[in-house]
């Protein structure tokens, strides 16, 4: 049977560890080749080296001056929060009321769905995002929408039903039973069929009720590969709220521990406000954190503390958070959460921004192999990033003398029109237009 080679010439990085705690973090090939093989990456190297073991008649693109990597991957963001995306409020809590919670209600209808699935798909693609764990709304129909327009474009997604049945609006509250009967249903109907992985998503502690966190955690016990996702210690009104709700949990993410929410493959956004014992715990489980700097800085919810992460081991990406995030671009994430680490009086290099985005990301939801880097039989999920994107990027990168400073001004400077084209399972589903 004849093979769908397809190979790709330009200067290459993949990651092969965490730059924080190797020395062997990662692949660059100044002038480089990706050769993908139906789908699935089938060798990396440099050119020279690699070329000439193509069968004759292979076409080879062309991106010559040009970065591939693998494509970025957003660990935590709402696709019902498109439309509201920079919308004033003062905090996170009236920002709900005013924005998210009327915006979320429209989901009900399956065809606004649809119409806002598609276009934020789009978005993402034209940032070089090519998978994302994604929240849905309460209704379930906001998640067969979803899956049906990332099972069209062929992508790698992780999105769930929110469940939430208390304080919230009547017209987003399910009950404890309907809430896990409906994502149950969709666990079958999505979890691993093509592409599509399933979340088992309540909102936060806040909004479910200790029978619905109890009925979530036994999915998440009876569905062992599913995901987790949810927000944790993201401000500190909301800390003192879910203190008052849950008076006998030793703090916030204790609550989810205690309905058994602590696994690998449970993601956790912000985790802002968190305590020693909760980044053990997070250490220990294999629990991740979702960094949504764009999001922190824009509703002042707290920074991030790397350090103390890294000292306990914590497994972690980085995320937009939109529309509490303010760009879809994970390049403007990275300048973000720069600035964060320093306001902490930590530093990020760009390499492990980078890392972070890709594989850091991966390995945060247990798919090391599958995506996040180029390593052989990898999703051929990958990205071309323009380092002239901009004539402001021309001349900065022009005068880049390492790799690392050509990644920090792409990550400082650079956002999706930096993005020149987006490749998901070996198949090109972007490409920037040329003025
Ligand atoms: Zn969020």
């Amino acid at each position: 049977m004849k093979s769908n080679l397809q190979a790709y010439r330009g200067s290459l990085l993949h990651f092969l560890a965490d730059p924080a705690f190797s020395d062997q973090s990662h692949d660059w090939f100044e002038d480089g080749l990706l050769i993908v093989e139906d789908g699935k990456v089938n060798a990396v190297g440099d050119y020279a080296a690699l070329h000439a073991s193509l069968p004759p008649g292979t076409v080879v693109h062309d991106y010559s001056g040009k970065l591939l990597m693998p494509g970025f991957i957003d660990t935590h963001i709402h696709y019902p929060q498109t439309d509201m995306i920079a919308s004033p409020s003062e905090g996170l809590l009236p920002w709900l009321e005013t924005y998210t919670f009327p915006s979320e209600r429209q989901f009900e209808d399956s065809t606004h769905a649809a119409n806002v699935a598609n276009f934020f798909l789009d978005e993402l693609l034209r940032c070089g995002t090519t998978t994302a764990m994604v929240y849905c709304t309460v209704h379930p129909q906001s998640v067969d929408a979803f899956f049906t327009a990332s099972e069209q474009r062929g992508l790698r997604m992780v999105a769930g039903k929110v469940m939430m049945d208390r304080n919230c609006p009547d017209f987003l509250r399910d009950t404890a039973e309907t809430g896990a009967r409906d994502t149950e249903a969709l666990i079958q109907r999505w979890h691993k069929r093509g592409r599509s992985l399933y979340a088992i998503t309540p909102r936060f502690a806040p909004t479910s009720t200790e029978q619905q966190l109890h009925l979530a955690g036994e999915l998440a016990r009876a569905y062992p590969d599913t995901f987790i996702q949810t927000h944790v210690s993201e401000n500190e009104a909301e800390c003192s709220w879910v203190r008052e709700l849950f008076p006998t949990s030793r703090s916030y993410i204790d609550v989810y521990d205690s309905y058994g929410m602590m696994r690998p493959r449970a993601m956790y956004g912000h985790c802002i406000w968190l305590n020693e014992r909760d980044r053990e715990r997070m250490a220990e489980t294999r629990s991740a954190a979702a960094i949504c700097p764009t999001s922190n800085l824009f509703l002042g919810s707290g920074l991030f503390d790397f350090e103390r992460a890294d000292q306990a081991g914590v497994l972690l990406s980085l995320a937009t958070d939109v529309g509490g995030g303010t760009s879809f671009s994970m390049l403007q994430t990275m300048n973000e959460a720069y600035k964060v680490a320093r306001l902490k009086g930590s530093y990020l290099p760009a390499l492990r921004m980078f890392y972070l985005a890709t594989l850091g990301a991966a390995r945060s939801m247990q798919l090391e192999g599958t995506i996040g880097n180029f390593s052989t039989g990898a999703e051929a999920d990958f990205i071309v990033i323009d380092p002239q994107a901009t004539p402001l990027l021309q001349r900065r990168t022009s005068r880049s003398g390492s790799l690392e400073e050509l990644l920090f001004a792409l990550a400082l400077l650079g956002d999706d029109r930096a993005i020149a084209a987006t490749y998901a399972n070996g198949r090109q589903v972007h490409v920037r237009e040329t003025t």
